[in-house]
């Protein structure tokens, strides 16, 4: 009786009871969004270190709520991973990042890999590797071209679940990149026993790179040890022409960042590829 009497104080406290209508209505436009066709996806380059060409695009996902104006990621992610909406969600990322892949290359574009975040609930989804083989077949693309990004925490909390599936996605021939890498709490060697191909330097040790020369070493041995273990290694958040040298210098694969190019509609990245060298 205590219990109930706890969570029901707790279920009718002023702050809930108006922050839940704003949420459910946030979801329920979702939903509705996700059928009229309101998300689209800005693509962000990921430059070739040593040729300056553009390599990849990561896909971001916005919203063009009617009433709300475009909304960012960090606005409905969290709601739409909540609620499991994300699953629907993130299904049309994959196909539609796809989609447009594919259009590039039958334009007759250089080829580039698209880089796709996954969360955490959608990689749990019992389905998920079809989903992705689904999206490959459906739009035609080579899978070398597809490059899923995951975060640390998400294949250290459940590696019995995940390094199966990461397997299998790789079998796909598709590509797995960790996000956000330095943020999570595993070191480099718990990740493997993990089938990555790439590692994304997260942006807070390339921010501090400037100032703090102990960002630095880290960021080059993170550089030295991903390619130890045979990985790429991209650094993301690139915002200076001094980072992009020190990065150069340590021998990083590839950069994305607002110096390199700031996320761009899919029209932009085509003028992209069409030119020689971007940088
Ligand atoms: P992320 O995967 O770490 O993506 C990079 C974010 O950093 C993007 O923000 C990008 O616009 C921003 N960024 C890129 N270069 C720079 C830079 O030089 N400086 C700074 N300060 N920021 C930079 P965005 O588009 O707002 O996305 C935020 C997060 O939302 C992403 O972080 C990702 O975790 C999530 N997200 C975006 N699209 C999707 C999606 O389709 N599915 C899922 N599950 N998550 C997504
Ligand atoms: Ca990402
Ligand atoms: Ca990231
Ligand atoms: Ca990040």
């Amino acid at each position: 009786a205590k219990e109930s009497g706890r969570d029901r104080f707790q279920f009718y406290t002023p702050c809930m009871r108006e922050a839940e209508p704003q949420r459910l209505t946030l979801l329920e436009d979702m939903r509705v969004g996700l059928e009229r066709g309101e998300f689209r996806l800005d693509y962000q380059p990921q430059i070739d270190l040593e040729t300056g060409r553009i390599t990849g695009v990561e896909a971001l996902v916005r919203w063009d709520h009617p009433e709300l104006g475009t909304l960012m990621p960090g606005a409905f992610i969290p709601l739409a991973e909540d609620s499991g909406l994300i699953t629907n969600l993130g299904q049309w990322v994959m196909w539609e990042a796809c989609r447009q892949n594919k259009e590039w290359a039958e334009a007759g574009l250089p080829p580039v890999r698209v880089g796709v975040n996954v969360s955490a609930r959608q990689f749990r989804e019992e389905n998920f590797i079809d989903q992705v083989r689904e999206a490959l077949k459906m739009t035609g693309l080579n899978p070398a071209n597809l490059e899923l990004e995951i975060t640390e925490s998400l294949i250290i909390q459940n590696k019995s679940h995940a390094v199966p599936v990461m397997q299998e996605l790789r079998s796909l021939g598709v590509k797995l990149a960790i996000d956000d890498f330095g943020t999570g709490y595993s070191s480099l060697s718990a990740l493997g026993s993990f089938p990555l191909t790439k590692l994304k330097i997260d942006r807070t040790f390339i921010s501090m790179m400037d100032t703090q020369t102990q960002q630095r070493f880290i960021a080059r041995a993170i550089v030295s040890l991903g390619h130890d273990m045979g990985l790429s290694v991209i650094a993301e958040g690139v915002e200076t022409a001094e980072q992009l040298e020190l990065l150069k210098s340590f021998g990083c694969d590839e950069a994305q960042g607002y110096h390199l190019g700031r996320p761009m509609p899919a029209e932009s990245i085509a003028q992209m590829l069409m030119c020689p060298a971007a940088v």
